[in-house]
């Protein structure tokens, strides 16, 4: 495995695969890798000739009071963890090579990005579009994949590369999960027991939330009410959000009648837990 840590050396690379023919898959990260990181990883590698991991903690999309200083950062281990999955290259930028003197090129999506997410971390999208653009031009994959544990990301990405013509055709795969069903995420490491021990409990409210749509709840107000009847049992979990929302344009649904999206995002101590749940009404009430 190739670790390439100039974007002019990793366009050069790619650039010489693409003359010959070869499918270029990528997988942007911003490592402490996991095993919902490996399932893309796996899932690319089986899709494409060439597999390209980066690994960059981008400063942009972390907000002043957030954890950028201390994000994990176990290079040796996620090197390992790409290599024993047949990575080709592990792309490893620096803030300076990506961002240098005189930068000034942003992204943004007003509408996907407005709310959940953007709303608690406003300038948190612009700075993922961004770089994911700049990634795209640097990497230039045939084939990107994202994870749906950030369902409001994965959305924004497909409609980037829908309005920038970028060309890069873009798998989203499924939440990879803990036993318990937390979502795995590189940010758990930060929990104690104790608050790992609770953190369960709001998959607990999105499967709550699921169940009743299922059953027949079709009133998005009472479907919420049962989702935070459950957070508010935990007093250690404190709601940021929890919504019932059209799965294309992340809107407040106020009645399910096909498909809707449970998200979610939660205080527990230090750490900011975010997780979603994609639902479809029992075809005979569709
Ligand atoms: P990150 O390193 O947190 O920026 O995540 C890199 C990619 O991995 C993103 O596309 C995430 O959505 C995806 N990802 C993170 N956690 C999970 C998970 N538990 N299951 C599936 N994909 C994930």
């Amino acid at each position: 495995m190739k670790i390439v840590r100039s974007p002019e050396a990793m366009t050069a690379w790619s650039d010489q695969l693409r003359r010959e023919g070869v499918t270029i898959g990528f997988v942007p990260t911003m490592g402490a890798l996991h095993d919902g990181h490996r399932t893309l990883i796996r899932a690319a590698r089986l899709k494409c000739d060439a597999l390209v991991v980066s690994i960059f903690v981008n400063p942009t999309q972390f907000g002043p009071k957030e954890d950028l200083a201390k994000y994990p950062r176990p290079i040796a281990k996620d090197r390992a963890l790409c290599r024993a999955e047949g990575v080709d290259v592990c792309f490893e930028p620096t803030a300076k090579a990506m961002y240098p003197d005189g930068f000034q090129t942003t992204v943004s999506l007003p509408s996907l990005a407005r709310r959940w997410e953007g709303e608690a971390r406003p300038h948190h999208f612009s700075g993922v579009a961004t770089v994911v653009t700049k990634l795209f031009g640097i990497v230039r994959p045939c084939l990107a994949l994202f994870g749906q544990k950030d369902f409001q990301q994965a959305a924004l990405i497909q409609q980037l590369v829908k309005d920038l013509n970028l060309g890069v055709k873009i798998v989203i795969r499924p939440t990879v999960r803990d036993p318990d069903g937390l979502a795995m995420s590189s940010r758990n490491v930060y929990l104690s027991p104790h608050e790992r021990a609770v953190a369960t409990t709001l998959y607990k409210s999105l499967q709550a939330g699921a169940d009743a749509i299922r059953q027949g709840v079709a009133d998005g107000q009472a479907i919420h009410t049962v989702m935070t009847r459950i957070v508010q049992k935990e007093p250690a979990m404190t709601i940021d959000y929890l919504a019932v929302c059209d799965p294309r344009t992340l809107e407040l649904l106020s009645s399910v009648t096909s498909r809707a999206v449970l998200l979610a995002a939660v205080r527990l101590g230090a750490v900011r837990l975010i997780d979603n749940l994609v639902v479809a009404v029992p075809a005979k009430r569709a």
